[in-house]
């Protein structure tokens, strides 16, 4: 009886949410506190960021989401889906909130909301060691490789028309890893992807392939959430000021970053 009384509560909290947001469907800081849990969706292809370590989701965003779910006195459940899902699984309540190193823009603004940033981020290039590809000008014509729906796609395809430099053709991929093996076989010419991810990648295979010194783009990585979730979007920004303000998101950010 009390678990069908829990269930009818949830759904009546749902469904004002629904009514409230409009469209979007998201839980309330005191449902998720009522739930004893955080969902939190991810794409665990994303060192230093979100990546598995044995069978463990691990990285800089599951640390900073363990810190929200300890200050709402929840624990954390962390689902790894394909990057390009993670703003449906916001829109349909399947997560509370998304930390998948994702850049705040304002196409994602339509959708979602985005907590204040709390990483500086940049598109960097990829090409193997013996590559003629110099710098982004030279990109013209080839065959580039980049993540399904990340910003580097939209940068590479250009649908918008106002990307500074152009490319042959884009590859899509739903790994960067993926996409890196695909540069070392020669099927491509380079991979555009988020510069610390790239130097990882880079990292593990430091004889057949190199980052480029110049950076596409520069971006701002956020924790997204439901569009009109504003309490939770408060909650999650009180939570990186203060690990910015107390030198722990620093530290966070050395023990995955700097630890090579
Ligand atoms: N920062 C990029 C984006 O938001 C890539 C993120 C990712 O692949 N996890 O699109």
């Amino acid at each position: 009886m009390k678990k069908i009384a829990k269930i009818a509560a949830f759904a009546m909290a749902a469904l004002m949410a629904v009514s409230a947001a409009g469209c979007s469907s998201y839980r309330s800081v005191s449902d998720i506190q009522n739930s004893g849990k955080l969902l939190m969706s991810t794409n665990a292809e994303f060192e230093p960021f979100e990546y598995k370590d044995g069978g463990e989701v691990v990285g800089i965003d599951i640390e900073i989401s363990q810190k929200i779910a300890e200050s709402l006195g929840v624990e954390l459940e962390v689902t790894d889906i394909a990057f390009d899902s993670l703003i449906s699984a916001l829109q349909s309540g399947k997560a509370d909130i998304v930390a998948a190193g994702m850049t705040a823009d304002d196409e994602r603004r339509k959708s979602v909301d985005f907590s204040d940033p709390y990483f500086n981020a940049s598109q960097a290039i990829i090409v193997a060691v013996d590559s003629e590809i110099a710098g982004p000008e030279d990109l013209a014509g080839k065959t580039v490789g980049v993540q399904l729906g990340t910003t580097g796609d939209q940068y590479c395809t250009n649908e918008d028309g106002e990307s500074e430099y152009t490319v042959g053709e884009v590859r899509r991929y739903n790994k960067g890893m993926e996409a890196v093996s695909d540069l070392m076989a020669g099927r491509i010419d380079a991979v555009v992807i988020d510069n610390f991810p790239a130097e990882k990648l880079v990292a593990n295979n430091p004889d057949a392939i190199k980052v480029l010194d110049t950076a596409l783009t520069e971006e701002e990585y956020a924790i997204a959430i439901s569009k009109g979730n504003t309490e939770l979007v408060e909650k999650v920004n009180a939570v990186l000021a203060e690990m910015q303000e107390s030198g722990e998101l620093d530290e966070i950010v050395s023990k995955y970053i700097d630890a090579e």
